[in-house]
């Protein structure tokens, strides 16, 4: 169980799946502090207007902007929209008469992307939902703004395992306070934090050190 004071942003879990030295940069060294604060002000401004707004339908209703927490896998978040279901089996809410069930759409403004980045945090919020309600979630939908479409995400058992693992990894990371070196490859060209990353410049340092240590353990055998 982790404290209050150990909860990572599980919205750091897409930069920790699309890069760990880019999660590292942002979440460990706060290295983009001010754009964070940008963004964050912009996601609560927009959903000011309406924090918990709910909306009703006959035997649907939906929840805006819900915090979510896991302290089994140590995260902290908010869920777009949960929509909530009549059933006949499920949670007892307060002031709603029956069960219910829970279901999260998290919006996107693209499209679906070809890596996981977008499901790992889904998955993470689906985990913190039932952690909470002490229910288990079967799937989790997305809403992606470019298509206009519902893309609906099953929580399988390698889905979950994955997304543990990648939590552990990054409660590591950030107890150790150790930003990895930078792996460049084509995902590079659409990274935000390239002139703070420098990875030409980071990769030639490690070939630097590479080369030191290699010539000075051939200086020692020579002797
Ligand atoms: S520039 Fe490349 S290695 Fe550096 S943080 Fe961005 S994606 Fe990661």
């Amino acid at each position: 169980m982790y404290s209050e004071e150990e909860l990572l942003s599980l919205s750091g879990i897409q930069h920790f799946y699309f890069c760990k030295r880019q999660w590292a940069l942002i979440h460990v060294e706060q290295q983009w502090a001010e754009n964070r604060a940008t963004m964050e002000g912009k996601f609560i401004h927009e959903n000011a207007d309406n924090p918990f707004f709910i909306e009703s339908r006959k035997n649907t209703f939906i929840s805006r902007a819900i915090p979510l927490v896991s302290y089994n896998l140590g995260f902290y978040g908010i869920a777009d929209i949960v929509e909530f279901t009549k059933v006949k089996k499920g949670i007892v809410l307060q002031n709603k008469e029956g069960f219910w069930k829970p279901n999260i759409v998290e919006y996107k403004r693209g499209k679906p992307k070809e890596d996981k980045r977008d499901i790992v945090q889904l998955v993470l919020e689906v985990l913190c939902l039932e952690e909470m309600l002490n229910y288990n979630i079967s799937s989790a939908d997305f809403f992606y703004n470019e298509t206009k479409r519902r893309v609906k995400v099953k929580m399988t058992d390698d889905l979950r395992e994955d997304v543990t693992n990648l939590a552990k990894s990054m409660h590591d990371i950030y107890k150790n306070r150790t930003t990895p070196k930078a792996e460049k490859g084509k995902h590079c060209k659409s990274c935000s934090l390239v002139d703070i990353c420098m990875p030409r410049l980071t990769n030639k340092k490690a070939n630097i050190a590479n080369y030191i240590e290699k010539y000075c353990k051939l200086g020692d055998d020579d002797n």
